[in-house]
């Protein structure tokens, strides 16, 4: 039985120390501490009885190794990215506070000591039993584990947990068709289970959303921030003066209307890219950054970096977060930053979850080569007046929560077995809606005992031709959930739908089970692994589970608590 705890000190000393990535992460950790105690204890109480497994759990953060040549702590303290960081330091603290058994490992010798001995020659490999149950982990860290356990790993992968902040698709998991079909990577094929890819931000409904945590405002701090305000201040997004170059002509229209403020790094002297006009502290230690944050009233992205956490603690510090949208937007396909990326998701702003979660009053997606648009929005966000505001996801006790249900619930260890004993098909598994697009999962849930999310929350939609299901779902209200689609893979689900099959084939393809409409065939996924909400061919229509979700918190369903 797990017992929340609310004191975090043995935290920081399991995390070790030296490195400049630690003493950042140990340094946010004690700083939260008090916030995640109070979401420990709200958390508690909205559980009520429920037991929870306390769970042993390793976290090996892979790419702060030598092994691996981290090259992010030497930058912690030059700008370079925080977000991983920020990331990792609320990972370790809602596991810990959940009451899990923790350990945890920045380079291979502790992984190894905590692996147990390696397999020796000679020895049976697989007699070497993992002493935990669950490993967090990175895309590096994926292959240390491989390289010392060697045949175990395959035993043992179904624990293991990546932390992948772009998220890996289904196309780009499967090693072989990966390989045959061009999704072939420097990063993916491992033939996980997509929803073990744990993302920064919910954009990947094929994979499991992790996220981190913003700082917490309680009322009487609210109401000093809104007061407390500089109408006219305007703090710019970006840490590394490159993200600067050539927005003169941006910078100049903003300095008609406001007073700009960078924290960029720098050594002895103003980067060049960075205008006199500009008032630069430098990089700030994050309570700082959140000080400025606190009296400034805009936040300005100027496209780079894409999805990091800096807009979400402006936008609850009470800034309106002004972003650019990307037309066309930018992909693996077309962008530095994504190329090699196991994902083929487009980005039409650099904030996505930003513009499509959060939203205006608090933002602003502008098309920033148009100057008329974007001085007519920085007009009106100067006049209005914005509240503080954080998703609920994104607090201490949204993330505690995900993060138990997870636990608890996910298990990719068990093997789909057989129909339970007593189960039997419902004569009729759908209820077909009047425009028979819309099926609605009406087989007593019952009859999928343990199944997570629960059955009947399967809403299943044919999507248009060249739709994603991703998209087919929220068109709905709903979101995709890829552990339905063994639901909707057969000839029953196209039947009832009343899909004019002319034939059915199985084949392993990323966008199936679909209907291709010139020749009329309806196609089943033959390989479970690829059941992929991402991807899209206007060739198909596809058929999508989708399911409902608590509202601030995207990753369960209504039932999933
Ligand atoms: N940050 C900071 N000092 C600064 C600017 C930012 O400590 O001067 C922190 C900020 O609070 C955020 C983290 O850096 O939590 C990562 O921010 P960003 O969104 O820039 O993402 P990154 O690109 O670093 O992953």
């Amino acid at each position: 039985q797990a017992v929340f705890r609310s004191n975090l000190s043995h935290l920081l000393e399991l995390m070790g120390s030296g490195k400049e990535s630690l003493i950042f992460m140990k340094k946010r950790t004690k700083r939260l501490t008090a916030q995640w105690a109070l979401a420990a204890q709200r958390l508690a109480q909205k559980l009520g009885g429920t037991r929870r497994d306390q769970k042993q759990v390793l976290v090996h953060i892979g790419f702060l190794t030598e092994e691996s040549g981290d090259v992010f702590s030497p930058r912690v303290l030059k700008g370079g990215p925080l977000g991983e960081m920020v990331q990792w330091a609320d990972i370790l603290a809602a596991l810990y506070v959940l009451g899990h058994g923790l350990r945890v490992t920045v380079s291979l010798k502790e992984l190894q000591s905590n692996l147990g001995a390696p397999p020796g020659r000679g020895s049976c490999p697989l007699a070497t039993p993992l002493p935990f149950d669950l490993v967090y982990t990175d895309y590096h860290g994926l292959q240390h584990m491989k390289r010392y356990m060697g045949l175990s790993f395959r035993k043992y992968r179904c624990r293991i947990r990546v932390i992948d902040t772009f998220g890996t698709e289904p196309a780009y998991n499967h090693e072989e068709y990966a390989t045959l079909h061009g999704y072939r990577t420097n990063w993916g094929y491992w033939n996980l289970n997509p929803k073990q890819f744990m993302t920064m931000f919910p954009h990947t409904p094929d994979n499991s959303f992790m996220g981190f945590v913003s700082e917490e405002l309680n009322e009487t701090e609210k109401q000093l921030i809104k007061g407390g305000k500089a109408s006219n201040m305007a703090v710019v997004y970006g840490k590394e003066a490159s993200i600067w170059k050539g927005k003169e002509k941006f910078l100049s229209i903003l300095n008609k209307y406001m007073e700009i403020h960078g924290t960029v790094y720098y050594e002895s002297q103003r980067p060049p890219e960075v205008p006199a006009f500009v008032k630069n502290h430098g990089l700030l230690p994050q309570p700082e950054f959140q000080q400025l944050l606190r009296k400034a009233k805009l936040f300005i992205g100027f496209g780079f970096p894409y999805e990091g956490p800096a807009p979400l603690e402006a936008i609850a510090n009470g800034c309106v977060f002004l972003q650019s949208r990307f037309s066309p937007p930018h992909s693996s396909l077309n962008h530095e930053f994504f190329r090699g990326k196991p994902t083929s998701r487009e980005v039409f702003s650099q904030h996505p979850y930003a513009e499509s979660f959060i939203g205006k009053p608090h933002v602003w997606t502008v098309d920033y080569n148009n100057s008329e648009e974007l001085e007519a929005a920085i007009k009106t966000i100067v006049r209005t007046q914005v509240d503080p505001y954080l998703p609920y996801e994104y607090t201490c006790e949204g993330m505690l929560e995900r993060v138990h249900a997870y636990i608890q619930h996910q298990d990719f260890c068990a093997a789909p077995g057989p129909a339970p004993p007593g189960a039997r098909a419902p004569e009729s598994p759908f209820i077909l809606a009047p425009n028979a697009t819309h099926l609605k999962w009406a087989r007593n849930a019952s009859l999928v005992p343990g199944a997570w999310p629960p059955a009947h929350s399967l809403r299943a939609w044919l999507a248009a031709a060249g739709r994603a299901c991703t998209d087919a779902c929220l068109d709905h209200g709903l979101i995709c959930e890829p552990s339905f689609f063994p639901f909707l893979n057969s000839q029953d689900a196209f039947q009832t739908l009343q899909v004019p099959c002319d034939g059915t084939e199985s084949e392993m393809n990323h966008l199936y089970p679909a209907f291709a409409q010139p020749g009329q065939e309806c196609f089943l996924q033959k390989e479970p692994l690829l059941f992929s909400c991402a991807g899209s061919s206007s060739k198909y229509r596809r058929l999508c589970p989708c399911r409902d979700f608590r509202k601030g918190q995207v990753a369960l369903c209504q039932d999933c608590l």
